[in-house]
C-alpha cells in the first residue's frame, strides 16, 4: 500500500506539475521538433506550442498519447486497463501557448499486484467498502451545460443492437448525472446529458488508444485499442477563469477487438466485461472525475475494471463526493 491517494480531495494542479528539462526557448528558431511522435520530454512544461509549431503533433507518455490542441485548450486521455496499470495524462495549452501537464503518473507493478488481489477478494465486499471510502480525484474540467453525445454507426460493444447499446450507455451516463449509488446518498448533482443520434463520425481515438485531433462531435463507439486497454476516454476542454475548464467534447471507445463485453454478466461469465460498469467509469471521466488508485478498488473511478463484475454500475461514496465537488 505504498502509493496512496489521499482520503481527502486530490485535485490535479496543472501549474504545480512540470517537466525537469529546460523548456525550449523561442528566438532564433531554437525550438525545432523532430518529426514523428514526441514525448513529454521533447515538449516539456513551459515550452510554447507556438514557438515550437507543436499544434497537431502527437505527444506520448507512458503508453498514452494526445494530439496537441491549440491555445486555451486542454486534452486528457484516460485508458481503463485490465491489469490496473495507469495510462493517462493531461496536456494543457495556456492562452499564450505555454504547455503544462497534469497527472504524469507511471504504471507501477504494485498497482498490478493489488488489482490481481482485488479481483478475487475485494469485489464481493464492495457494497460496504464503497460506501465508506471517500477518496476521489478530479481532472479539472466539467460539463457546464448538457453533454450531448452520439453513438457510432459501426459494431457496438457486446454486439448489441443499436437501441440496446444506447439504453445501456444512456443508463451508465445517467448514473453519473444522477449520482446513483447504493449508499443512500441523495442526488444533489446537477450534471446533464442527452443522447442525440447515431453518427458516421468516430471517436477521435487511434489504435494505440491515443487522442487524435477532435472533430467537435462526442461519440461513443467500439474498435481496436492497445491490447491491455479495455476502454479509453478522450476529453477536450477550454480554460475558464476562476473555475474548472469547460468540456467541449468527450469521446469514448470500447476495445472490442481484444475484449468482450456483455450487458448481462451471468454465472457463466468469464473474461467478459460488464458494459454498464465500464461505461459508468468512462462517463465519470467525461464529467470530470479522475482515477483513484490502489486501495480504492471499491470506487467506480478505480483505475481498472473487474471482469464479470457489475459493482461499478453504481457509485461509491468517493465517486459521489467527487461529482458533488464539481456540480
Ligand atoms: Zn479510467
Amino acid at each position: 500500500m505504498g502509493k496512496v491517494v489521499a482520503a481527502a480531495v486530490t485535485v490535479v494542479s496543472l501549474a504545480a506539475l512540470g517537466g525537469g528539462a529546460a523548456p525550449p526557448r523561442a528566438g532564433g528558431g531554437a525550438c525545432t521538433l523532430a518529426p514523428g511522435a514526441l514525448t513529454v520530454d521533447d515538449l516539456p512544461a513551459g515550452s510554447s506550442v507556438l514557438d515550437c509549431a507543436a499544434v497537431g503533433r502527437l505527444v506520448t507518455h507512458a503508453g498514452a498519447g494526445v494530439t496537441v490542441p491549440g491555445p486555451g485548450m486542454k486534452v486528457s486521455v484516460d485508458a481503463l486497463t485490465e491489469d490496473g496499470s495507469l495510462h493517462g495524462f493531461t496536456l494543457a495549452v495556456a492562452a499564450d501557448g505555454t504547455v503544462s501537464y497534469g497527472d504524469l503518473t507511471h504504471a507501477d507493478t504494485d498497482a498490478d499486484a493489488a488489482s490481481d488481489h482485488a479481483r478475487t477478494s475485494v469485489a464481493p465486499g464492495r457494497a460496504r467498502a464503497a460506501c465508506a471510502d471517500d477518496a476521489y480525484a478530479t481532472a479539472g474540467h466539467k460539463e457546464y451545460d448538457t453533454y450531448e453525445w452520439f453513438l457510432g454507426d459501426g459494431t457496438l460493444p457486446g454486439n448489441l443492437a443499436p437501441d440496446d447499446a444506447r439504453r445501456a450507455l444512456e443508463d451508465a451516463i445517467g448514473t453519473i448525472t444522477a449520482s446513483r449509488n447504493d449508499c443512500g446518498f441523495g442526488d444533489t448533482v446537477t450534471a446533464k446529458a442527452r443522447f442525440l443520434s447515431r453518427t458516421g463520425n468516430e471517436a477521435d481515438i487511434d489504435r494505440d488508444a491515443r487522442c487524435m485531433a477532435r472533430d467537435g462531435v462526442s461519440v461513443w463507439d467500439a474498435g481496436d485499442l492497445s491490447g491491455g486497454v479495455v476502454a479509453t476516454t478522450c476529453s477536450w476542454s477550454r480554460a475558464v477563469s476562476g473555475g474548472p475548464d469547460s468540456l467541449r467534447e468527450a469521446d469514448v471507445r470500447f476495445n472490442t477487438r481484444d475484449h468482450t463485453f456483455t450487458d448481462h454478466p451471468g454465472e457463466a461469465c468469464s473474461n467478459t466485461y460488464d458494459l454498464r460498469s465500464v461505461a459508468t467509469h468512462e462517463a465519470g471521466h467525461v464529467f470530470g472525475l479522475a482515477h483513484v488508485g490502489e486501495s480504492h478498488e471499491s470506487q467506480t473511478m478505480y483505475t481498472n475494471s473487474f471482469a464479470c463484475s457489475t459493482a461499478a454500475r453504481t457509485l461509491g461514496r468517493g465517486d459521489v463526493l467527487g461529482l458533488r465537488s464539481l456540480y
